[in-house]
This record gives structure tokens, sequence and C-alpha cells, in this order.
């Protein structure tokens, strides 16, 4: 029976990277060995890696200048090595969530932090606006989608500052301009591979300037050196995540893969609206996730909660229940979620509003 999957992370990935990864566990590449107990030193694994960072460049156009690593310690890892590497004196962060204030917090280890914008008196449910950036700080860091409060950052902001984002949650769901960026991380359970494998996209000058000596493992130019080899890298995430590069190609690239994002995301949000019973926390369509869409029982529905999650999972529609810290229910459609998986969720949702 189909399963309807629309858990957070680690999440969904196309058909094509599970089989190609299950494959591979029994034979890899022709070499009669598992992927699970190659040496990543061998030639067919070298050329794994290789062609991941290539494909990363190529699909995200990522200018000259820039290195694309593969590391260890997920994006949590990146809470503290970006400070760790980048801050100096002073950095800018925006709190629009769980993870963004988890981030800011790691960084205080190393300098002044200041909450340059902040949504945490509504419970997270916007994205601050008209935000002014201070000058003097050495980076302003983001996260472009708040995966728990389904809030995200559509356009790449314009920071008289170096630029750090987290996209976690996002990244390969729609074009970016990676020369705004100084730093781009992103845990790739969300979007990308199995967990254990975290995508680093780096500006080469952007290091090196804090004067602060670094435990060698959590100096980006180790990994830049070492070409994401200086220590066994995750051998099998980086081979998924190559088969889910070589899917995004395969469908179009970055740029299809938004205009399906967006079909799917629409098809929830209307729904969501039209539907006496549900309504959505994030009150400005323009906040709303294309990744995560959160939505919450009207009040006065609210003791119907359960029997909605209990006719989801009847209809194979699984990890929509929402996050302890907004409550009701999360459907997180990433790029590998097919639009047919969405229309089955809304069917729920009307059948649900008829029925009671
Ligand atoms: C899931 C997530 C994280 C945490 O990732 P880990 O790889 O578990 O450390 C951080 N930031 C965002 C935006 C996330 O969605």
């Amino acid at each position: 029976m189909k399963k309807h999957n629309f858990y957070a992370g680690p999440s969904i990935l196309p058909d094509f990277t599970i089989q190609k990864t299950a494959e591979a566990v029994v034979n890899f590449a022709g070499t009669s060995l598992s992927v699970l107990e190659i040496s990543h030193r061998s030639k067919e694994f070298v050329a794994v890696m290789d062609q991941a960072i290539a494909l990363v460049k190529e699909l995200l156009e990522v200018p000259e200048g820039y290195e694309v690593l593969f590391l260890q310690g997920g994006a949590s890892m990146q809470f503290c090595m970006v400070p760790f590497n980048l801050l100096k004196n002073k950095a800018g962060y925006y709190n629009t969530g769980v993870w963004a204030s988890k981030a800011l917090k790691e960084a205080k280890f190393f300098g002044e932090v200041v909450e340059v914008a902040s949504s945490k008196d509504k419970n997270y449910n916007y994205i601050p606006k008209n935000v002014s950036i201070p000058s003097d700080i050495d980076y302003l860091h983001i996260t472009t989608n708040n995966t728990i409060f389904g809030t995200q950052i559509y356009k790449d902001i314009e920071a008289p500052v170096m630029l750090v984002a987290d996209m976690s949650s996002d990244i390969f769901s729609r074009p970016i301009d990676i020369s705004k960026y100084d730093l781009i991380y992103a845990g790739a359970q969300k979007n990308l591979a199995p967990a254990g494998v975290t995508l680093v996209i780096v500006r080469k000058d952007a290091l090196g300037k804090t004067g602060r000596p670094i435990p060698t493992m959590l100096d980006y130019n180790t990994h830049i050196e070492g070409v994401s080899m200086f220590n066994t890298p995750p051998v099998l995430p980086v081979f998924a995540g190559l088969q889910t590069l070589l899917w995004l190609k395969e469908n179009g690239g970055i740029k299809a893969m938004e205009v399906k994002n967006l079909a799917k995301a629409k098809l929830l949000y209307d729904e969501i609206d039209r539907n006496k019973m549900f309504t959505c926390p994030v009150p400005d369509p323009e906040d709303r996730s294309r990744m995560n869409v959160v939505f919450v029982m009207v009040p006065g529905y609210e003791e119907l909660e359960k029997a909605f999650l209990a006719k989801a999972k009847e209809l194979n529609i699984l990890g929509i229940e929402g996050h302890r810290s907004v409550g009701g229910f999360r459907a997180s459609i990433y790029n590998a979620m097919p639009i047919e998986s969405v229309a089955v969720l809304v069917a729920a949702m009307k059948e649900f509003e008829t029925q009671n």
C-alpha cells in the first residue's frame, strides 16, 4: 500500500535515490563490493564525491571562488562552526524560530551577538520586514526556511555585511543567487539525502579573518584542502545525495522543482484557507513556507484534532503531527513529494469537513 510520507526530517527521498542506493548496498559501481564496505579512497568512491560536488555547483550555479563541502555533525554543528570561523567581534542573527535561536545561542561562545530581527513575539508566525542591518557586524545569519513554524524567506536578502544562511529545509527547492551569500549550510536529511551529511557552500575569501586558532576538524579550510576527505566521509549519505542530485538534474533542475513546489503548496494552502475546520497560523501568505505547511484546527474544532490524525493514518498519510511548539499539523512537502500525495491529504481534509 502506498504511504504518503509527510515527515519533517528525515523525510521523503525520490524513489530513484532509494532504489539506486539499495542497489549500491549490494553491488557498488560494478565492484562486487557494497558501498558500505568499500574504501572512501577507492577510485569508485572518489568519483562519487567529485561528481556530487560538481553537480551541486552545476545545479545551484555556484560562482567561482566558492567551495562545496560535505561535512558531518549536522546543521547543528554548523551553529558553532560558523562563528568559530567567521565571528571576530560581533555577529547579527535573525531570530525566526527554534533553529535560528539555537544558532544564535552558539554564536555567543565566540563574541557579541545582536538579534537583528525577531518574530518571537508572535510565536514565530511571520518573517520580520523592513529590517535595518547594522554595518558593524562581521556577518548576518538567517534561517531561510523555519521548518517548525512554517515560514520562509524567499528573497535573497541584500546585506551590507557577510551573509550566512541555514538552508537545511529549503535548499534545492528554488533558485538562489549564491553570490549574495558567503556561507550556506544544510543538513541533508530534509531535501537531499539520509541523515549523516551536511552540505556547506562557502566563499573562500570569507575564511581566515578572525585570527583565532581553530581545531583542525572545525576549520573549513581543512575540508577544502581535503576535498571533504580529510577524514572518512559519510560514504552512504554522500552516495545517496548524489543520486538525488542526478534525479534533480534529470527532472529539469531547480527551476522546474520550484514550479512543482509552488503548485503543491498552493493546492494545500488553498484548501486550508477554504476549509472551515483548518487554519494556517502564518497569516501573511508571503511568509508561508512551501516546504513545511503548518495548520491547526479552527477554534471550536480543537477536540477533533485526534480524529483527523486517525483519519489521516487510515489513508496512509504519515508524519503530519505538528511540532509540539505549534501543535496541530505540519505537512512537509519537500522536492521528492509528489503532488498526488498532497492531493490525497487535501481530499482527506475535504471529507473530514463533510463528515463532521
Ligand atoms: C532540521 C534542521 C536543523 C537541524 O539539523 P541537524 O542536522 O539535525 O543538526 C537546523 N536547521 C534547520 C532549518 C532545520 O530544519
